[in-house]
């Protein structure tokens, strides 16, 4: 028997193990690229089968260009007595990532234009990045920096801005048709745990998951560098992309924040419609935005030469959030409830897609008889009898070959659920043909 997605799933477990991939991820220092983007894709080996492409640092995508291969190995800030005030290997949240690299000794005057607090957060550490023009600091606590005494210290960073590679990671999951689902994340942040370790990792056993079913779509999962891991896939794949018929970006998906969804920039895409009917259904508070080119890597999917039904799902969004790029995104923001959540909708978003179907009712005039036929006890082990009589007619009347089952869901207010499981009887019944 076939095994279809979301059976055979036990939500809590998943969401300790995506947890603890959350936790194994947390302490590697990520960036656009580099090592540790490398063994974080490595890691995520250990769950599904990645194929894991480099691409050379110069290759030209788009208007853009595959920039130098960064590696960091060790930095520190030393006080005139030859302590370690600011430590790499404390966080890696301390070192301005892509931060070149450097060993000298200058007074706290022209230390300070390469620090960075949060006067507003006194006690939390920024995260900070200069990818595209090359420049070195430190981040630290505000509180930290007011301690600074009027001193010479010495600096040293020591990483490497070299030719290299771009590193991400692709699993492909054939499905019986060539139509695909995309899914990305960003994969670059390093000790960020929400934004975005726990995209990361929702992706992940997502994809574990629908590699143990045989769906309908095929699946497509990358596992990104943000802006420039986008721009460069599309631009290795532009002649591919036409089998792209939903997606969907997965970030910041671990916080106690209600859901929020990003619409694509069709606005009215198949997955657009999903994600708001479940969570229209999910009897819980959510938010829906409007598509804006600004955010994650919607902005290069859903480009105008694009423009790909490609939606952005998160809980708490990017900035709004106070614990946002700063060392408090941590592992105790994101906890397994809300990843269990977050899988939750997420399934449910991807069963409509599987089985939103259009059928043709084979007994268009008139209602047929459905007492005659026993239509009323086959549907009785359902608990409401009423909701299903009510979905049998609204299936009935809208199956004309030009409404799906989430159009009908949405027409009559109940839910996908008990449409398709309803419209599958009258199949069986011989009332429906797809
Ligand atoms: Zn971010």
């Amino acid at each position: 028997m076939e095994t279809h997605i979301g059976m055979d799933i036990n939500i809590n477990d998943m969401s300790k193990e995506m947890y603890e991939l959350i936790s194994d991820l947390y302490p590697l220092c990520r960036s656009i690229t580099g090592d540790g983007l490398r063994k974080t894709l490595h890691l995520i080996q250990q769950h599904i089968p990645l194929t894991i492409n480099e691409v050379k640092s110069g290759t030209q995508v788009f208007d853009w260009t595959v920039p130098k291969e960064w590696n960091i190995r060790d930095a520190y800030i030393k006080n005139s007595k030859g302590e370690k005030i600011i430590d790499f290997q404390k966080s890696n949240l301390h070192v301005l990532n892509y931060s070149i690299p450097m060993n000298q000794k200058m007074p706290l005057d022209d230390l300070k234009a390469h620090l960075f607090t949060l006067p507003d957060r006194p006690d939390w550490v920024p995260y900070r990045t200069s990818y595209y023009k090359e420049n070195w600091g430190f981040c630290l606590s505000h509180n930290q920096f007011l301690e600074l005494k009027d001193e010479e210290y010495e600096v040293y960073i020591d990483s490497s801005l070299e030719e290299g590679h771009l590193t991400y990671g692709e699993y492909y999951i054939k499905g019986e048709k060539d139509d695909e689902v995309l899914i990305s994340c960003h994969s670059c942040h390093p000790s960020l745990a929400n934004d975005n370790l726990a995209g990361i990792a929702l992706a992940t056993f997502l994809a574990k998951h629908l590699g143990q079913t045989s769906p309908s779509y095929s699946y497509r999962f990358i596992f990104i560098p943000g802006t420039i891991g986008s721009i460069t896939w599309l631009a290795l794949n532009e002649n591919q992309v036409d089998k792209i018929k939903h997606g969907l970006v997965l970030t910041c998906l671990g916080d106690p924040g209600k859901s929020h969804y990003k619409k694509s920039r069709q606005g009215n895409a198949e997955i657009d419609k999903a994600v708001i009917h479940v969570l229209q259904s999910s009897g819980q508070d959510y938010e829906i935005q409007e598509f804006s080119p600004y955010g994650y890597d919607e902005r290069q999917f859903c480009s105008p030469g694009f423009n790909l039904p490609v939606g952005c799902f998160m809980r708490s969004p990017h900035g709004t959030y106070p614990q946002y790029h700063t060392s408090a995104d941590n592992l105790d923001l994101v906890q397994p409830q809300y990843l269990a959540d977050s899988l939750s909708k997420l399934l449910s978003v991807l069963q409509i897609v599987e089985n939103n179907k259009k059928y043709f009712n084979q007994n268009p005039k008139c209602e047929p008889q459905l007492g005659k036929r026993g239509l009323y006890s086959a549907i009785g082990g359902l608990t409401d009898t009423k909701k299903t009589e009510m979905a049998m007619l609204w299936i009935l009347n809208f199956s004309d070959g030009n409404h799906t089952l989430l159009d009908i869901a949405e027409k009559s207010g109940l839910e996908f659920d008990l449409i398709k499981k309803t419209a599958d009887t009258l199949s069986q019944f011989n009332l429906l043909k797809e």
